[in-house]
């Protein structure tokens, strides 16, 4: 019997690839999922549990039938722009789906849960090289919801034997590279697939979200990472607590900060095509930049992004982007 994990969000963009490189590393991946925002054609590499995290029952009655040895907790709401409009929706579906998870795998004796936070957790700091140590001030409801999660998970931890891998993400983008999943949210808001929408011509241009932050031209740096790479650190991550190493927190990134124009820039290299843009206002609850300093998971998980390039992430973004196949 292969070991299974429970992968809450698991028909989405990145539980959806956790599933394939937990398929690949020879455990049987369950994915629960609403499918408010996921896709039932994204679920290839194990069983579907359709479920709520606001519904305990459904929960438990997940894990009851299952019997994962693991927690790997990727569903959430994670837009910055809504969350700063609704609030209220982020910490209810956020923090309250997360309590109500993390409760059910406390009493189903799991002890091993990874967990999906965000560099939105560390708020605006000026441009700083953003460790695992640098102290936690979100400036969004969306980071602010994922923090509080950590926190529950600190206290149920030094009250349970509840160990967990934090992975604060970066700008996570690209696609599976052999075509099988990729990135598609209804609505859209994230700045690659838009941008290469705007390239197919399937809408009329890319807005860039401010012109005049404090950066080298103007538009927010951001560090972005491939989600096969990723969703490798998750196994690894999967690993480092079957191992029993223990609780840990670790930056996922490359330490390499790019502005949304070098992105455009690279898009317009990738796919031969020019970019059409519109220069837009400021985005409420940007941070102005969000590097990594990632060299915690690379020296102690041995976590090694091989595919992180703008050029690959692109690349793999745009194959997708021009055959998606996820039914609308
Ligand atoms: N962005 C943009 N236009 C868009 C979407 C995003 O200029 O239509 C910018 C956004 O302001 C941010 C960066 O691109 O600086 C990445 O945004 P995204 O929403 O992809 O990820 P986030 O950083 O919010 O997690």
């Amino acid at each position: 019997m292969m070991d299974r994990v429970l992968v809450t969000g698991g028909a989405g963009y990145i539980g959806s690839h956790a599933c394939k490189a937990l398929a690949r590393a020879g455990f049987l991946p369950v994915a629960f999922d609403n499918l408010s925002t996921g896709w039932a054609e994204a679920v290839k590499y194990g069983p579907l549990a359709r479920g709520d995290l606001l519904d305990r029952a459904s929960i438990d009655a997940a894990l009851a039938e299952h019997r994962p040895i693991a927690v790997m907790h990727f569903a959430a709401l994670s837009l910055v722009g809504e969350s700063m409009k609704d609030p209220g929706k982020y910490w209810r579906v956020n923090v309250e789906g997360a309590l109500n998870l993390i409760e059910a795998t406390v009493a189903a004796g799991i002890g091993n849960f990874v967990f999906s936070s965000t560099c939105a957790t560390y708020g605006d700091q000026d441009g700083v090289v953003l460790t695992e140590t640098t102290p936690q001030y979100p400036i969004n409801a969306y980071g602010g919801s994922k923090k509080a999660i950590e926190n529950i998970l600190g206290d149920f931890a030094a009250a349970y034997p509840l160990n967990h891998v934090i992975f604060r993400y970066f700008n996570v983008a690209g696609a599976d590279p052999e075509g099988q999943l990729g990135e598609q949210h209804q609505p859209e808001t994230h700045l690659i697939p838009l941008m290469l929408e705007a390239v197919a011509g399937k809408r009329p241009a890319l807005t860039v979200f401010g012109s005049d932050y404090a950066t080298r031209d103007g538009t927010c740096v951001r560090d972005y990472v491939h989600v096969s790479d990723l969703v490798d650190a998750h196994v690894l991550g999967l690993k480092w607590l079957l191992d029993g190493k223990g609780t840990r927190a670790f930056n996922l990134g490359t330490g390499r900060g790019f502005s949304v124009r070098e992105v455009i820039d690279a898009a317009r290299t990738v796919t031969n095509r020019e970019v059409p843009i519109i220069q837009g206002e400021r985005r409420p609850g940007d941070a102005v930049a969000l590097v990594s300093g990632s060299a915690r998971a690379v020296e102690e998980l041995g976590w090694e992004p091989k595919r992180s390039t703008l050029r690959q992430m692109i690349g793999d973004a745009w194959t997708w982007a021009q055959q998606p196949e996820y039914r609308e």
